[in-house]
C-alpha cells in the first residue's frame, strides 16, 4: 500500500464529488474501511498522449491526492490498452508486431506522467497480460444469456440488460440527436455486420488474418492450453474488445464493487456504460459507486482534431520552451467539469504564474535562512484559516481554481504585512497544499546564497545597528563585487544574486 496514511486523520469536513451516475454532488463514503478502490482508464498506447488525455490524467491525480489529503488510503489502478484496432492498424503500417510497436509509446506515457508530477498508480495492468480474466468474464455473460455468438465473434446483447443507459442517459433505439454523445451512438465497425442489433457491442473479436489472437476456451472460461486441439467447439481464436478489458482488469484488482471510476466525459458513452453492463451483468453486484468524469480540453476554442492540426503533446510544449508543470498549473486553474481552453497564450500566463510562485518560495527560503527570529503574531490565525478554506475548496468537488486563488491570497497577505508572518510556517503550509496540487514546490532550488555572503551580510547588519554606516556600505560594495545585491527592507536585508 501507498504511504498516504502520513496525512492527518480523516477530516470532519465531508468530501463531496459530482457523481455522474446520480447527476448530483454526493458525500463520498468509502465502501471499505481500509482502502478506497479507484479505477482510471489508461492510454491506448499507439501514439503519444495529447493534451486532452493529459488533462484527464492530471484531474485523476488531483482526485487521488485529494482523497489522500482527506486521510484515505487509495488503491489506484490504471490499465494500459496494448491490443486494439488502432494499435494493430498502425503497427502493420510500421511493419512491427504490436508488442514492439507499443513499447516506446508506453515508455513515453510513463515519462509524461512523471513530468507532470502524477503519482504512480498502485497497479498498471496490461490488456495482453489479462486475457484469461477477460475470457472468464465473457463466459459468465454467455452463461447468463447476456451475450451471444455471431459468426466468430461474441457480442453483448444490450436489450437483455435492463439498466443499460443509466449512466449516460442513452436509450435503446434512440435515433434523435440532442445529446452530447449522440454522434457516437451509431458508429458501427464495418466488420460487425453479424450483430443482432447495431447497438450491441463486441466482447470478443474473431481472429482475422495477420492479426494477433488468443485461443479462448469459452466452455472453460480460460485460455486454451498451447498445443491442444484448436478446432474443438468452444474454442474461439480472437482478441478482446476494448470495453471488456476495463471490466476485467478493474474487478481483478479492486473486486466486483469499488468506490470510484474516473475518466474523461468522452468515455461515459459507450465505454463506461458498457463496463457497467459487463460487470453488473456478470456479477449481479453494483459495479462502481461514483463515476467522476473530467471535461474536454479545447485548443483555441476548438475541439482537437487532426484536420485542424491542433493536437499537441507534452513534447510540443517542451520544444516551445515550456515546463510541463506549467501545463499542470493551467489544468488546476480550471474546474475539472468545465471545458479548459488551451492556447499558447494561456500556457505562457500559467508558466508566468508558476515562476512567480517559485520565486515567492525562494524568497521565503531565503528569509527563513537568515533566521532573524522575529516574533510573528498573525501567522497562526491567518494560516489556520487559509488551510480551512483550502480544504473547503477541494472537498467541494475539487474546486482547484479556488484552491489556487487561496495561494495567491497568502502571497498577497505576506507581501502586505511580512512582519506578521513566519516564513517557515508559510512555507510549511504551502508545502502541505502542494501535496494535493503537485507543483513540486519542495523541489524548488533556492537561489543558493554562499555562506560567505550570508556571513558578510550579518556582519554588515551588526555594523548598521551600531551606526557604522561607512563600514556597512563598504561591506555592501564588497558583496556586490561577489555578485550579490543587498536590499534593506523593513524585514531586514534581502539578498538576491545579480544576474
Ligand atoms: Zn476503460
Amino acid at each position: 500500500l501507498l504511504p498516504s496514511a502520513l496525512f492527518a486523520s480523516p477530516l470532519p469536513l465531508p468530501l463531496k464529488l459530482y457523481n455522474v451516475l446520480t447527476r448530483r454532488k454526493e458525500v463520498f463514503k468509502p465502501l471499505r474501511k481500509d482502502w478506497v478502490g479507484f479505477y482510471t482508464c489508461g492510454p491506448t498506447v499507439y501514439n503519444f498522449a495529447h493534451l486532452g488525455n493529459l488533462r484527464t490524467y492530471v484531474f485523476e491525480d488531483l482526485l487521488r491526492r485529494t482523497l489522500e489529503y482527506a486521510g484515505y488510503r487509495v488503491r489506484q489502478v490504471m490499465n494500459i490498452t496494448d491490443v486494439e484496432d488502432k494499435i494493430i492498424r498502425d503497427a502493420k503500417k510500421a511493419g512491427k508486431d504490436i508488442f514492439a510497436f507499443v513499447r516506446p509509446y508506453e515508455a513515453a506515457f510513463f515519462a509524461d506522467l512523471q513530468k507532470l508530477n502524477i503519482k504512480k498508480a498502485w497497479k498498471y495492468p496490461k490488456a495482453t497480460e489479462n486475457i484469461p480474466e477477460m475470457i472468464k468474464l465473457i463466459r459468465q455473460l454467455l452463461k447468463k444469456g447476456l451475450a451471444y455468438r455471431a459468426d466468430d465473434s461474441i457480442y453483448y446483447d444490450i436489450s437483455k440488460f435492463k439498466p443499460y443507459g443509466r449512466l449516460s442517459g442513452f436509450r435503446k433505439n434512440r435515433t434523435t440527436s440532442g445529446s452530447q454523445t449522440a454522434n457516437s451512438y451509431h458508429r458501427i465497425d464495418a466488420d460487425e455486420y453479424s450483430k443482432k442489433d447495431v447497438q450491441d457491442f463486441v466482447l470478443w473479436k474473431g481472429k482475422k488474418a495477420g492479426e494477433p489472437f488468443w485461443n479462448a476456451d469459452l466452455e472453460k472460461g480460460r485460455l486454451a492450453p498451447t498445443g491442444g486441439d484448436k478446432t474443438r467447439s468452444g474454442i474461439l481464436p480472437g482478441r478482446p474488445g476494448w470495453h471488456i478489458e476495463c471490466s476485467a482488469m478493474s474487478m481483478k484488482y479492486l473486486g466486483p464493487s469499488f468506490d470510484i471510476h474516473a475518466g474523461g466525459v468522452d468515455l461515459i458513452f459507450p465505454h463506461h456504460e458498457n463496463e457497467i453492463a459487463q460487470s453488473e451483468g456478470a456479477t449481479g453486484k453494483p459495479f462502481v459507486k461514483f463515476f467522476v468524469e473530467g471535461e474536454h480540453l479545447l485548443v483555441n476554442g476548438e475541439k482537437m482534431a487532426k484536420s485542424l492540426g491542433n493536437i499537441f503533446t507534452l513534447r510540443d510544449l517542451e520544444t516551445r520552451g515550456f515546463k510541463p508543470l506549467a501545463f499542470r498549473y493551467l489544468v488546476l486553474t480550471s474546474h475539472y467539469r468545465s471545458k479548459l481552453n488551451f492556447s499558447w497564450k494561456s500556457l505562457a500566463a500559467a508558466q508566468n504564474s508558476l515562476e512567480r510562485l517559485y520565486n515567492f518560495i525562494r524568497d521565503l527560503e531565503r528569509e527563513h535562512d537568515l533566521e532573524r527570529g522575529q516574533k510573528r503574531l498573525l501567522t497562526k490565525t491567518v494560516l489556520t484559516n487559509a488551510e480551512k478554506q483550502f480544504r473547503q475548496a477541494l472537498f467541494n468537488d475539487l474546486d482547484t481554481p479556488q484552491a489556487v486563488a487561496l495561494i495567491w491570497n497568502i502571497v498577497r497577505d505576506y507581501h502586505q504585512n511580512p512582519a506578521s508572518f513566519s516564513p517557515k510556517e508559510v512555507l510549511n503550509l504551502l508545502y502541505k497544499f502542494d501535496r494535493v496540487l503537485g507543483l513540486n514546490l519542495k523541489k524548488i532550488k533556492p537561489a543558493k546564497i554562499p555562506t560567505i555572503i550570508k556571513k558578510l551580510t550579518n556582519q554588515r547588519e551588526k555594523l548598521r545597528k551600531k551606526g557604522k554606516w561607512k563600514e556597512a556600505d563598504a561591506l555592501r560594495a564588497k558583496i556586490k563585487k561577489l555578485g550579490y545585491n543587498i536590499e534593506d527592507t523593513t524585514e531586514g536585508p534581502k539578498i538576491t544574486p545579480l544576474s
